[in-house]
């Protein structure tokens, strides 16, 4: 048992499965979350095997089973719907962990409860935004902002994490010139929406081509057999200015339909969808560049604050889980923090920053493009279009480039011994 005292602020997917994972290891640990109710926020979110088989080794597995869906399959489709490539996902695709689609609120609402179950409230406190830090010689010193009363208060850890998203205070204060996130001139609706199952109701879809498209798939089962849809419509705006980046902000329907209102497939009547949708939510395309370091002493960053990245192959959520466990085995297997938060930041951040730079080249989808550019009014056949091979070549180097592949995902030690 190590008498470690860490401080992590923010209770999003990552923070929240750093507690988990540091209290699962016996390191004391409490979570700050700025909001004081956490409500269930987001769209869909993917959670790939690697981030599952962290959840399961959490003993969460079942609840995510009962929430999400285990996805099995993703079609690569061209604007009319026609299929260029399919790939099976998770448990089809010879992982022995699936690959869930669940609601990112529900997601965040499971861990919560988790977390509170496992370390009690008195180690999640809401409410309380982190607004700056100082090192201390062996200490760090936390200032949080109380929402509510309005004042201040300073508390002393060993370890600070700063897991506060994509607008990290504690980033900012690492890197105080960096600046707003980069705006990729795409825009994206998400909503979610109950509908009929299809394509045998656990496949994935990602269909048009680079300036515009959409990526569709279920994210829980409803007893009316119908099932609960997440759509996201992609858009290059080339002279849009950046709007800043709200989880929940929302689009009026019209202009979602001005764009995708033609866009009917075989087996998804889009413009229907669109139409039922209750809440539709604009979020710009943005990551942020690689930087050189996450830890600097006793404070380090974890997930989108360290990693904001594109969310091409579904992989912001997972990254995020899989560095609270790789941040717990370097903590557990380190004695001094500062060498821990050093050998954490040696063995993720190299990754990280391939998959931010890797995503902004759109990674598997490019076959879409490819196929948009030779076939724009459609094909009879793919092979005449996109040879098997040069296929194969585009979708198979992001998945073992990433670390992602069966093998790896298998057959690695666990993180965190139990
Ligand atoms: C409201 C919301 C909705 C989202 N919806 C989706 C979605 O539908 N689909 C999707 O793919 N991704 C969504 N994301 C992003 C997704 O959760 C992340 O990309 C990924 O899961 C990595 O998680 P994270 O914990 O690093 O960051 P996040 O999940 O963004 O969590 C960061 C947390 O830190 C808190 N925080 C921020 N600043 C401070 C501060 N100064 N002090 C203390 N706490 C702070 C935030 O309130 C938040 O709870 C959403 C994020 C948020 C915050």
């Amino acid at each position: 048992m190590k008498t470690l005292n860490v401080i992590v602020a923010g209770g999003g997917i990552g923070g929240l499965s750093l507690a988990l994972s540091l209290h699962q290891a016996g390191i004391a640990v409490r979570v700050y979350e700025a909001v004081r109710d956490p409500g269930p926020l987001g769209v869909g979110i993917n959670l790939q095997p690697t981030g599952v088989r962290e959840l399961t080794e959490l003993g969460l597995g079942t609840a995510l089973e009962e929430t999400g869906i285990a996805t099995r399959r993703l079609n690569l489709c061209n604007k009319f719907g026609q299929l260029i490539h399919a790939e099976c996902r998770g448990l089809e695709a010879g992982y022995r962990w699936p690959q869930f689609s669940i609601h990112r609120g529900e997601l965040q609402r499971l861990l919560l409860r988790a977390v509170r179950d496992r370390l009690g409230d008195q180690n999640l406190l809401t409410g309380l935004k982190l607004t700056g830090f100082e090192q201390n010689g062996n200490r760090v010193n936390v200032l949080f902002a109380d929402s509510q009363s309005g004042s201040d208060q300073i508390v002393k850890a060993d370890i600070l994490v700063g897991a506060d998203g994509i607008h990290s205070a504690v980033r900012n204060q690492l890197f105080p010139t960096e600046g707003a996130p980069r705006f990729a001139k795409q825009m994206l609706w998400r909503a979610a929406v109950e509908a009929e199952p299809f394509l045998g109701g656990q496949t994935m879809v990602i269909a048009g081509h680079f300036h515009q498209r959409i990526i569709v798939y279920p994210i829980a089962r409803r007893r009316n057999g119908k099932t609960l849809i997440n759509w996201i419509c992609q858009k290059t705006v080339s002279d849009q200015a950046p709007p800043r980046e709200d989880w929940n902000r929302r689009v009026a329907k019209e202009e979602v339909q001005t764009a995708f209102g033609g866009w009917q497939f075989p087996w998804l009547d889009l413009p229907r969808v669109i139409e039922q949708s209750p809440d539709i939510y604009e979020f710009p395309l943005v990551d942020r560049d690689p930087v050189a370091a996450w830890s600097f002493g006793r404070v380090t960053l974890l997930g989108d604050a360290a990693h904001p990245m594109q969310p091409i192959g579904g992989q912001a959520g997972s990254q995020a889980i899989v560095d609270a466990r790789a941040l717990t085995r370097a903590l557990v297997e380190t004695d001094d923090p500062v060498a821990a938060l050093g050998r954490y930041d040696a063995e993720r951040r190299p990754a990280m920053n391939d998959i931010i730079l890797r995503n902004r080249n759109f990674g598997p989808e490019a076959a879409m493009q490819l196929a948009e550019e030779r076939a724009p009014n459609g094909f009879a056949r793919i092979e005449e279009v996109i040879s098997r091979q040069e296929l194969d070549g585009i979708v198979g180097s992001f998945t073992r480039a990433a670390g992602l592949d069966v093998e790896t995902v298998n057959n690695r030690p666990s993180y965190v011994s139990k």
